[in-house]
């Protein structure tokens, strides 16, 4: 096998489910718009793309119906090979009530009727944003690993502290999660670790061995905490979602410029970016569409 070592993935986060076009008008929201914003992450270097939907207004969308026709609109650029990375939060992020089996199964079915390679998985419930509950709750994170192990879509387990991380270690000894876990460090959301190196030092002191970790800073940590991940050999996670400025008080252009700074840090490091087909073995994905 080749050696990969000295590869770094780019996950671009598209639109999430709360930064509006108030924030940065440059936000892909229809099914098109963020197909095309995929396809030009890909092009400046992005190897897997995380996909929330809106409606047509910009809110936040949990229909399945949407989620189908925006992953269409990306399978129909043929030449992007790029991995799809389909957000669980469905409608949890205190769009309506998060605590039903009906939600549970709303959260699961994009995932099953369309097979993306990844699935996000946040292993824990906050405060978000001090705005509502992220409510993940024990029985949908146990349905959701079934479902993954059962269609082999490979969860990101998301974490945003460090309990999330001792929970998911959990869920490996039950089984609900299969090792190598690959983990994304979301800092800075309020309700969560604060977006400091220190804390992102501490995180990867908690990891298990046997797994493979990316991070993303919110907001203004962005590129610091981007310069420290690949300074401790992790993948870069960067996208509207996460942040809508380019420089303080410059909002970026779009996911595009967001990636190509990326990759020219990557490159600085005298690293490589990662293909998505470089992705596909580093994480062990099983590609269901092509
Ligand atoms: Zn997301």
């Amino acid at each position: 096998m080749a050696d990969l070592s000295n590869k770094r993935i780019i996950s671009v986060a598209i639109t999430g489910a709360w930064p509006t076009r108030k924030d940065n008008p440059a936000l892909p929201i229809t099914p098109q718009e963020i197909a095309d914003s995929v396809y030009e992450s890909w092009k400046a270097g992005a190897a897997i793309a995380h996909i929330h939907v809106r409606n047509d207004d910009g809110t936040p969308c949990t229909e399945f119906e949407r989620y189908k026709e925006t992953i269409e609109a990306i399978r129909a650029y043929k030449d992007c090979d790029i991995c799809l990375n389909i957000t669980s939060s469905g409608g949890s992020l205190g769009i309506d009530d998060g605590n039903t089996s009906a939600q549970d199964e709303s959260r699961i079915k994009p995932l099953r009727e369309l097979l993306p390679e990844m699935c996000s998985y946040d292993c824990g419930t906050l405060n978000w944003m001090d705005k509502t509950i992220f409510e993940n709750h024990p029985r949908f994170l146990e349905k959701l690993g079934e479902f993954c192990n059962e269609y082999k879509v490979k969860p990101e387990v998301e974490i945003f502290d460090a309990g999330m991380m001792y929970t998911a270690m959990r869920y490996v000894k039950r089984g609900i999660l299969q090792a190598p876990v690959h983990f994304q460090l979301i800092m800075g959301a309020a309700g969560g670790t604060t977006a400091t190196v220190e804390n992102l030092v501490y995180l990867k002191s908690i990891m298990p061995e046997n797994c493979t970790w990316g991070a993303a800073g919110l907001g203004k940590a962005h590129v610091p905490i981007m310069m420290a991940t690949i300074a401790m050999g992790g993948h870069l996670r960067v996208g509207l979602e996460d942040n809508v400025f380019y420089h303080k008080g410059q909002l970026a252009e779009g996911n595009g410029q967001l990636v190509a700074r990326a990759a020219r840090l990557i490159r600085e490091a005298g690293l490589e970016v990662a293909t998505p087909a470089e992705a596909r073995e580093i994480l062990g994905l099983t590609r269901h569409v092509e």
